[in-house]
Parts: structure tokens; sequence; C-alpha cells
């Protein structure tokens, strides 16, 4: 028994003889299904052409993610915490190499996730470190590797650890999550909840990025409602450019301003 992988979302199914029938996840509207066909890997087939690189943002903030890009290609985000480390989304690929170094940091205690299409490893991940998962109960029927480690939280924002906290924020899916950082002004880590874009300066929000399927001006305006209370100087994305380093509450109100100008009749 092995389990598979999707290769064009990167989801891990449960450990099988076969694989699944199709991906979920990738028939869903929001992803796609690759020209060609569904195709799987294996962890065993992934760690012999794929590892994972590994970038300081800032102090305390590593990103970690596999290279050359597999499935969506998102980074994790691994946040070096007092009270045990935070792995915020995940990646597919979780090699001996990785095990290694995230021990010799201290392990990690929690693993938060901004939306199914980051589940990925999270239950390799999980059991690798003795870790809790944290999803946002209103994506519990887009898990599709059930686990005891897995933890569904419900409401508006849940406290993960001193000066972390998640922010439910639905559009991109119902469970759409956030996390806010304490740290030097704050950080929001927004998965592509809140799109960081490659013109640094905006965001965006769609329901589907790859199908182009926008959000309609009430989702946008909850969504940017739900991180006001919040301070932060910058946002990080998924992936290793696509980063606010600056001015990030200013430049989300001037995003959610130009996104409801050209959506408006
Ligand atoms: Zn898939």
């Amino acid at each position: 028994m092995q389990t598979f992988l999707c290769a064009t979302c990167g989801t891990q199914f449960p450990p099988s003889a076969t694989p699944p029938a199709a991906c979920p996840i990738c028939v869903d509207e929001r992803q796609y299904v690759a020209t060609g066909g569904q195709r799987w890997t294996t962890p065993a087939a992934l760690h012999r052409t794929h590892m994972n690189a590994w970038r300081r943002h800032e102090p305390d903030l590593f990103g970690i993610g596999t290279t050359p890009g597999f499935a969506i290609a998102q980074r994790a985000l691994l946040i070096r915490a007092p009270g045990g480390n935070i792995l915020w989304d995940c990646i597919s690929v979780l090699d001996d190499a990785t095990i290694e170094l995230v021990k010799a940091m201290g392990g990690i205690r929690a693993i938060a996730i901004s939306h199914p299409h980051y589940y990925s490893a999270m239950v390799d991940w999980a059991h690798a470190f003795g870790a809790e998962i944290w999803l946002h109960e209103g994506d519990r029927e887009h898990v599709m590797r059930p686990d005891p480690a897995i933890r569904y939280w419900s409401g508006a924002t849940h406290a993960l650890a001193p000066g972390i906290t998640l922010i439910n924020a639905p559009g991109h899916f119902d469970g759409g999550t956030m996390l806010h950082w304490e740290r030097d002004g704050g950080a929001l880590l927004s998965g592509d909840i809140i799109q960081v874009v490659p013109d640094r300066r905006y965001v965006s929000f769609m329901r589907s990025y790859p199908n182009l399927i926008p959000l309609p001006a009430r989702t946008v305006r909850a969504i940017a409602a739900a991180v006001e209370p919040f301070a932060f100087t910058r946002i990080y994305g998924a992936w290793w450019d696509r980063v606010i380093d600056h001015d990030a509450k200013p430049r989300l109100a001037q995003s959610v301003a130009r996104y409801l100008k050209w959506i408006a009749d």
C-alpha cells in the first residue's frame, strides 16, 4: 500500500493499492484536470525528481518550497514560535532532508492551511512531527485524506498561539483562512484567499485563479472587513516572490477599491 498524489493539485489520498478513480479537488470548477487526463504520482517517485528549497523571508519566518515546482508549486511558511513552531500552508514533498532540518529547528506543533488546494501531504507532515492540523470546518468536505491529527475550527477567528490568529474569509473557498502574526507591526499570511499579484503593489481576489472566475463585490468587501481589525505591514502570498514587504494595509485598501471599480456595471 502506498499513497497517491494528484500531479495537478498535489493532493495526497489515503493509502491504497491502486490510484483513486478521480481527483475531486481537480474536478471542482476552481481547478482543472490537465490536458491528457488525470495523472498520479507517489512520494517515492516524487522524491527521486524533486527536493525542497528554503528561504528566510524575515527573522523566524522561513519559506519551504519544492524544486522544480510540483503541482500548484506553492511554498509553505514555517514560523519559529516560542510555544512551538507553526507551519502555514503545506506542500506535497516531505523528504528526509526536510524532516531532519525541521526537527533541528524544533519540529512543528501545529499546521494551519488556507484552503484545500494546499492540503497537499498535510497528514504526512503531521505524522512526521506529531503536529495537529487546524482547518476551518467550512472546507471539511474537501479533505481527501481524513486523519485524527485534523482539528476543525469554526467561526470568524481562532487563536492558534500567542500572537498568532487564524481568520476565516469566505470567497475562494467557504473555509478560506488567513494567518495573522503580530510580529514587528504584523504580517498577514494570506495563501491565495487574498492573492498577492506579480505587481506587488496590489492584491486581488478570485473564486478560481486558473479558470478566471471572479468574486462579487460583497464578498471582496467581506474579505477586507475580516482582516481590518488586525494591524499588518506585510502580506505573504503563496509563492516565493508574492510578498508585499511594506505598506501592506493601505495597498490592500487600494486593491479593493480598484477591484470594485472594474467589476462595477
Ligand atoms: Zn487534483
